[in-house]
């Protein structure tokens, strides 16, 4: 069965909705008629407040607590998700940390490494698995979007654990787009630059400073809502022969410019 034939609206499982990049792209969603369940790993207020907000926009949404580096974190997640209105048609991975602290990689910890590996690539590799399976079992056509960064391919040598998580998810793009085409699962990678968060409130006057000189070639910062419209053009179905893809949401900052 397609998605289309399905009845009733869709269903969006966005890990870490809470806030942020990933709370712009549950709410674009939920304006949207999709049904969003709402990933948290602690913070149930944000949760429950994004979960307010689409409700009041006119939509439906459901906030499931789960720590997504935690493979019964990820049980729960899966039986949840499926269970809350019966299947999952879209899997958006954006949970995701900075390390701690930004140290040299000459003084990273494997600690800090284990952690930020754990949050950024295990736990969405596996996600995407048990998703993946319950698309398969349920004859479910769906799309699975992750949300990467500009540091898969840029060099932070301060934050060099989250650059390889990055890495490692592009490859992971590519893996599943490669195995669940045939199946009507059509995988994207989104690579946003400097986009405005908590994330990112550590760097962000510098950042700003950085932009204003021309850092990248669109010369702001970016917001959830454009890594959000994003997210939109995909699941409105504008790629429909396109799978793997990368598209970079950084105002021109991956150009190598002279
Ligand atoms: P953020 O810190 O504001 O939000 C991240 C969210 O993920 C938070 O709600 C946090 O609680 C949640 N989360 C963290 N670990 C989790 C876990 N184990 N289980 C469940 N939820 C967990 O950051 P953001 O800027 O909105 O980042 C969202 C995604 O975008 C991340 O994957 C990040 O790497 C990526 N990204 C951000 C930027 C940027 O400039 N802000 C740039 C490139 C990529």
């Amino acid at each position: 069965m397609s998605t289309s034939e399905q009845t009733g609206p869709r269903v969006a499982l966005v890990t870490g909705a809470g806030r942020g990049i990933g709370r712009g792209i549950a709410l674009a969603l939920g304006e949207r008629g999709w049904r969003v369940l709402v990933n948290y790993r602690a913070d149930a207020d944000s949760a429950a407040s994004c979960v307010r907000e689409i409700g009041e926009a006119g939509g439906e949404a459901r906030a499931i607590q789960a720590d997504v580096a935690a493979s019964e974190g990820r049980a729960t997640l899966l039986r949840e998700a499926i269970g809350a209105w019966g299947g999952v048609d879209l899997l958006v991975n954006n949970a995701g940390m900075a390390p701690r602290q930004r140290v040299d990689i000459l003084e990273m910890t494997e600690a800090s490494y284990d952690e930020v590996m754990g949050v950024n690539l295990r736990g969405p590799l596996f996600l995407t698995q048990g998703i993946a399976r319950h698309m398969l079992a349920a004859e479910r056509a769906g799309t699975i979007i992750n949300i990467g960064s500009m540091s898969a391919v840029v060099a932070s040598t301060s934050r060099g654990e989250y650059c390889i998580s990055k890495t490692g998810m592009g490859m992971m793009t590519k893996l599943y787009a490669d195995r669940l085409a045939e199946h009507g699962i059509h995988v994207y990678e989104l690579r946003p630059g400097i986009i405005e968060t908590d994330m990112t409130a550590v760097v962000l006057e510098r950042y700003r400073r950085l932009v204003s000189q021309g850092f990248t070639p669109i010369r702001r910062l970016g917001l959830p809502q454009d890594v959000a419209l994003a997210c939109v053009a995909i699941v409105e179905g504008h790629f429909p022969f396109s799978t793997g893809e990368v598209i970079n949401i950084d105002g021109g900052q991956h150009l190598q410019r002279l």
